[in-house]
């Protein structure tokens, strides 16, 4: 049996199509624009007895909001990229899923001798993201002709510049047929890429001011490789070429605690295994990179802390599925569960819970709306920019009839008299959660104590188990972890509604 024939043929491939299916399905609103817009989308699937695969929840986005604006309320997403909202998403369909057990209605999960609810057997949940997820996974070397290498540029008759061509029109201006303006963009030639049949190379240059624009990687074609020419300008003390392999890089920072990155040019730019806040400019997040939360989904499940509570074990995912874009298979796995092995051996965790080990696929088709796609059909590179939009969804009566979308973490079209008031909220929103979660216990009579009048914190707290699983985590394995103000988590329920 193949690999994917765990779980049926083409599986990766038919994950994909899945999830391109249900995002192509919603209505326009908040999709990225014609005009040269993508964005990311993650999905989780539910695969059932026979194989057939259903998406139950959606999310799109790749924005963060700075430390500077977390809402003190629960009522603003902090952090929009398309797996975090794709995994809270999912946790709306749990909550529906739970109530329909309970009452004897159709469900995945089923009520347990113990009383909790677990997923029926031959069911299981995965997961998809179109883009290799940022920090950890993301660094890994640029064997060949990456995909974001692309365009040609004559110079002086000499040289051929490959960029990437979202960059090319930022970089023109500073290169154009001045070689001495080309020597300070340029570092040292990292690697030959390529033997050209009149015995010239192509050689990958990493750029030094473009970096504000994104990563640049220069390709120079070098007419005569033994003459006095720009690869032997580039070279210290008359020595050869660095011969070293580039990597693709990330904009996500190391927490502090962590090893730091050495930001050498080449293969050493990064320390690898490491944990990462988000990347972003400006205002800097505090939010964990989406490698080191789907790193602890392994570990801890995909349910969070409250729906733990209902639940006879957590829920993990079965396999994460990429799209196609720039991947490595050993830095996916590294990043998503191999990295802090030795660490998480040495750890007890509560019963039930235990590292489990989700298959790692990467799909032959790339979402029709992600970066390299859109740059490839547009005609004017300079106008691929990211989606400010979050599309959130999920295979609940709330979104039957159409999908939500956010900006900035509130529901699209907030005026700025709404902010903080219910207007404002989305549906995975930690306010709304909690408020469902609740009603939840209400409903299924879960716990002895009402939860009216405590904290988020404290609903939390109700999970004993999962709490102790995760201050192990944080204690022993994952120890750098940011943590958010306390504000961010204090608020009660009945603090809705504060204008
Ligand atoms: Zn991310």
């Amino acid at each position: 049996m193949s690999v994917t024939g765990v779980f049926g043929e083409n599986f990766p491939d038919r994950v994909s199509d899945a999830c391109t299916k249900k995002f192509n399905s919603l209505g326009k609103m908040g999709k990225p624009k014609d005009d040269g817009e993508y964005t990311l989308l993650a999905c989780v699937v539910k695969r059932d007895t026979d194989g057939n695969l259903e998406v139950v929840s959606l999310g799109t986005g790749s924005k963060c909001i700075g430390a500077s604006l977390l809402p003190h309320h629960g009522n603003v997403l902090h952090d929009s990229h398309a797996e975090v909202i794709a995994r809270r998403a999912f946790l709306l369909y749990l909550i529906d899923q739970i109530g329909r057990a309970a009452s004897g209605s159709g469900s995945v999960l089923e009520r347990k001798e113990n009383g909790k609810f677990g997923i029926k057997p031959g069911f299981s949940f995965h997961f998809y993201s179109s883009h290799t997820p940022c920090g950890d996974a993301s660094i890994f070397s640029k064997q060949e002709f990456s995909q974001d290498c692309f365009g040609e540029e004559l110079l002086d008759g000499k040289e051929v510049i490959f960029g990437d061509k979202v960059n090319t029109g930022a970089c023109k201006s500073l290169i154009d047929g001045d070689r001495s303006s080309l020597e300070s963009i340029v570092q040292p030639p990292l690697k030959k890429l390529k033997s050209m049949q009149d015995g010239s190379s192509i050689l990958s240059y990493q750029s030094l001011n473009c970096q504000n624009r994104g990563n640049l990687t220069v390709c120079l074609q070098d007419i005569s490789e033994n003459s006095s020419n720009i690869t032997d300008t580039h070279t210290q003390n008359g020595e050869k070429p660095i011969e070293a392999t580039d990597i693709h890089r990330t904009g996500a920072k190391c927490v502090s605690g962590e090893l730091e990155d050495p930001k050498v040019p080449g293969a050493n730019y990064h320390v690898t295994g490491a944990l990462r806040t988000k990347p972003g400019r400006g205002d800097p997040t505090l939010s964990m990179s989406c490698s080191d939360k789907i790193f602890k989904w392994t570990v801890l499940g995909v349910q969070g802390a409250s729906l733990m509570l209902f639940l006879e074990k957590p829920i993990y995912l079965e396999s994460i599925t990429i799209g196609h874009c720039p991947y490595s298979q050993e830095a996916m796995e590294r990043a998503v569960f191999a990295r802090f092995r030795d660490q998480l051996q040495k750890v007890n965790l509560p019963p039930g819970f235990q590292q489990i080990i989700p298959c790692i696929f990467q799909s032959s088709t790339a979402f029709p709306y992600s970066r390299s796609v859109v740059t490839n059909n547009c005609t004017d590179p300079d106008r691929v920019k990211p989606s400010p939009s979050t599309l959130i969804w999920s295979l609940t009566d709330f979104h039957s009839s159409k999908h939500e979308v956010s900006v900035n973490g509130c529901k699209l079209g907030t005026t700025k008299k709404n902010i903080g008031t219910s207007k404002s909220w989305v549906s995975i929103c930690r306010q709304v959660l909690l408020q469902k979660f609740v009603l939840l216990l209400k409903k299924t009579s879960s716990v002895s104590e009402p939860c009216d009048g405590k904290t988020y914190t404290e609903c939390k707290e109700l999970s004993g188990n999962y709490q102790a699983a995760w201050r192990t985590l944080k204690n022993h394995v994952l120890r750098n972890w940011t943590k958010k103000p306390g504000y961010t988590r204090e608020f009660k329920l009945d603090s809705c509604g504060i204008k």
